[in-house]
């Protein structure tokens, strides 16, 4: 049947959203008869254009609803059968069986379980885990309830963002992805040469983006690609790549500043008017004078130039390549160098980050129609910038808040310096395991204390459990504490450690929500799809169940009903005008209120309610030279004055006093105040410490070395992190192999198709092997999010980046995925299924 017969077919078609941790929130539609999902489609609303474009969704997106009906779907509250207040035999979480129970039971010992736990140990023994992407309380990192409750312990640090919030802030005085921080999607068909650092689009900005991208290859710009792999977006879009080892940016980075110094190609007014610390005649007031940059990169004071052979030994691009790229980036204008923050995610990502910009600025490619130097992008439609032009309205209530423990994530308050040193704050991401198994912790501020978590209460679809560092540690840490709970959609992992699982309403079970704003031409009006399976509740009908059980005001966790709040948020909308005004997006009449029995207050608007609802999703017309572009910085470039930048200069900061001072208040690893190559911990100096490179080269068997492979977690283009693996079609078509180059392979015996175990000093995951020249040698890929399976020998089965991963902190907190050792042997068990026939609904069992 194709597409016009299903169209034409009877049933009705929903807008709602994909809604998953991407983030890209692209359109989604399902064609519904009799309250079944017959079939699926993306934004197929208009007719498709570079200036209009459809906002269309990925693989993953277009199978939500193998997700949403998947076998594994939690339908009815579950007990631990050997569960027992205090915990009962712990060492069964993981492998013990279900018993399903009603939800009064279920709340019952919920309630009560806090309540002795709160009263014995206090509210910090509780920690609360998971993000916010089916929590209908965006920002709101922990459970209402608990806030209303006392509060718990929540966590602090980076994962996706790596070492740019602190840094970038720091630095520039901003960090605002999918806003400022990036020019308008137009600007990028303006630029001449494109550097994209450590960027895949393809996979981990599914969506618009590679579309966009796409204008600028074809309006003539030509693309340079620096990566540890030849990744997917490369093969359409690349007119050169080039191959580093993981971890060794910013010694790039560093000879291209030396290239641009001793051809005198940088641009120095740029440096002179908009940025401090570049050379000795620009430094702060009070600084040494010889800490400037451009010094430390000529070697004028340590004795070692930054030169293209010195650096060439350590990333391993040749000096001539160096050079030629160096010439490049200053002298083809306009350039926009954008960075994933993959590279930020190493041990040593903070000096990346400086490095990053400083060469960036350097070009002086800042401000101006096609020039960006940019970071992040990290989900779907987002990645180009400009403040919105259509937003939502609020919600129209707010809810408890923690008043134990402060939520400083995504670049908040840590990151910008903003902070209470005497408030406490939570554990930090990467150790968060770590900190539970052990009792000890690194507080901000007060350094290494104890800690006695007694229970671990997961909300939300995240997932910290397997999306944190050290999975062992997880296991370790779980079957410690005293109580365990999780509300989630499938028996995740976080769920299969738990002792009680309570099984919530995903958002196409929900009345509507307004979706997050993050692309600035968009807004998706998210539908009702289906009813929820089973007995699966909204969460915040479960939170305000407990709050109801420690006589807690329920309306105070659910002031209004969902459909309310979402309707606050519609006809609140705002839509901006040519002229800079913002005016009503929906008209709304008294009628229309009644009909959907809903209160507000009728007003004229651009779209009427009814039509609105026809397809749920307004998009702002655009044309190329419209009102509505943006250039990033066009303020400060064009009067530095009157528009500084927010650091305290006013001006980009190549050398930032502020920046090791926040550091020491982290107390978790040094920096110096311009960039500094220093080796990563897990870096390719430590995984060729035993060796002469030339050992390194002429050795035939890897075996005999431990872990002497940089092994990097890429974004999977079948996962949204640990979203979607439970999805069999999408496994298949994304096998989740481990790539590895075709040399490493010969010199272990490893065939294409083999089957190899991949340890670490944390653990080790068997996955087979993808032989290939896509990656350059010594350097292995390896997708992130599978969901671990630990068998009897506390092997993942299931592949899991972060049983590699180790809990050591750095930097603000942020994880070190991509400086990560390993190495590889072949699999002598019995043969394995693979992955599309493994089985995620209770089939294939932990076995310990
Ligand atoms: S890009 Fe992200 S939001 Fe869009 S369909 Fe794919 S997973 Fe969903």
């Amino acid at each position: 049947m194709g597409k016009m017969d299903w169209e034409q077919s009877e049933g009705k078609w929903i807008t709602h959203a994909c809604f998953f941790a991407c983030g890209g929130r692209c359109v989604n539609r399902s064609l519904v008869r009799d309250g079944k999902v017959i079939c699926q489609d993306t934004d197929s609303l208009h007719p498709d254009s570079p200036d209009y474009p459809q906002q269309r969704g990925c693989a993953r997106g277009r199978s939500l609803r193998h997700a949403i009906f998947s076998k594994d779907r939690l339908k009815y509250p579950l007990k631990r059968k050997h569960w027992r207040v205090g915990g009962g035999d712990k060492e069964l979480r993981g492998r013990d069986e279900w018993e399903r129970i009603s939800w009064d039971e279920a709340l019952d010992i919920v309630a009560s379980e806090v309540t002795r736990i709160k009263n014995k140990y206090g509210n910090k023994a509780i920690l609360a885990t998971g993000y916010e992407y089916r929590n209908v309380i965006p920002g709101l990192y922990t459970a209402p309830s608990l806030n209303a409750y006392g509060g718990c312990t929540v966590t602090w640090g980076q994962a996706s963002q790596g070492a740019f919030p602190l840094v970038a802030n720091s630095m520039k005085g901003s960090y605002d992805l999918g806003a400022t921080d990036f020019s308008d999607r137009y600007e990028i068909r303006k630029a001449k040469l494109i550097v994209m650092w450590g960027q895949n689009p393809a996979w981990s900005q599914a969506g618009n983006p590679m579309y966009h991208y796409l204008q600028a290859k074809k309006a003539g710009a030509r693309f340079v690609f620096i990566d540890s792999w030849f990744n997917p977006s490369m093969q359409v879009l690349a007119d050169e790549w080039i191959p580093i080892r993981p971890g060794t940016d910013t010694a790039l980075l560093l000879a291209l500043a030396y290239v641009m110094i001793v051809h005198q190609v940088y641009d120095q007014d740029f440096l002179d008017t908009y940025c401090v610390g570049f050379d000795r005649y620009h430094m702060p007031s009070g600084a040494p004078r010889e800490d400037n940059f451009k010094d430390y990169v000529l070697g004028t004071y340590d004795q070692t130039p930054k030169t293209p052979d010195w650096a060439s030994k350590i990333c391993g691009v040749s000096p001539e390549k160096i050079e030629q790229l160096a010439l490049e980036m200053a002298t083809v204008k306009p350039m926009t160098m954008r960075a994933s923050q993959a590279p930020a995610r190493t041990d040593n990502g903070a000096r990346f980050v400086q490095a990053f910009y400083t060469v960036g600025w350097m070009t002086g490619n800042v401000g101006l129609p096609g020039s960006e130097i940019s970071a992040g992008g990290s989900a779907g439609n987002m990645v180009f910038g400009g403040p919105p032009l259509v937003r939502s309205g609020s919600k129209g209530c707010t809810w408890p808040a923690n008043p134990l423990c402060q939520p400083p994530r995504g670049g908040g308050m840590l990151a910008k310096g903003n902070y209470d040193p005497e408030a406490y704050y939570g554990i930090a991401m990467p150790e968060v395991w770590d900190a539970v198994a052990s009792g000890y912790y690194h507080d901000f501020i007060h350094g290494v204390q104890p800690i006695d978590i007694r229970m671990i209460w997961k909300i939300g679809d995240g997932g910290r459990m397997n999306q944190n560092p050290n999975f062992s540690r997880a296991v370790e840490a779980y079957r410690k504490v005293e109580f365990a709970v999780a509300s989630d959609l499938w028996m995740t992992n976080d769920a299969r450690y738990s002792d009680i699982v309570l099984p919530a309403s995903s958002m196409w079970e929900r009345d509507a929500e307004v979706l997050t704003q993050i692309n600035r031409e968009t807004l998706i009006f998210a539908q009702k799809v289906v009813d929820p399976p089973g007995e699966a509740k909204e969460d915040l009908w479960i939170e305000a169940q407990l709050a109801k059980r420690w006589g807690i005001d329920p309306l105070l966790i659910q002031p209004l009903s969902t459909k309310q709040m979402s309707f606050n948020e519609l006809l609140g909308a705002e839509v901006i005008c040519e002229n800079g005004d913002w005016e009503p997006l929906i008209k709304v009449t008294q009628e229309d209120l009644d009909r959907r029995g809903i209160r507000g207050t009728p007003h004229e608007g651009r779209v009427p309610l009814d039509q609105f609802l026809e397809t749920g999703v307004y998009q702002v017309p655009r044309h190329e030279d419209d009102c509505f572009g943006h250039v990033q910085y066009a303020d400060f470039r064009a009067d530095p004055e009157s528009c500084p930048v927010a650091t305290p200069s006013g001006k980009f900061e190549i050398y930032c006093e502020q920046l090791p001072l926040r550091f020491k208040e982290f107390g978790l690893s040094e920096i110096d105040p311009v960039a500094h190559y220093v080796p990563a911990r897990g870096g390719y100096e430590e995984a060729h410490a035993c060796l002469s490179e030339k050992e390194y080269q002429d050795k035939n068997d890897l075996k005999g070395q431990n872990f002497s492979l940089q092994c990097i977690s890429v974004h999977s283009p079948n996962r949204s992190h640990q979203l979607f693996n439970n999805v069999a079609q999408l496994r298949e078509v994304f096998p989740h192999d481990v790539w590895i180059n075709q040399l490493d392979a010969q010199k272990i015996g490893i065939q294409k198709g083999d089957f190899v175990v991949v340890s670490s000093k944390s653990g080790s995951l068997v996955r087979r092997a993808k032989v290939t020249s896509l990656v350059m040698p010594g350097v292995v890929i390896l997708g992130q999010g599978a969901w671990s399976m630990l068998d009897k020998d506390g092997l993942d089965r299931g592949g899991n980046a972060n049983t590699l991963q180790s809990s050591e902190l750095t930097g603000e907190g942020h994880c070190t995925w991509n400086t990560t050792l390993v190495r590889i042997d072949q699999w002598t068990g019995d043969p394995l299924d693979l992955d599309y026939l493994m089985s995620f609904d209770g089939e294939l069992e932990e076995t310990l």
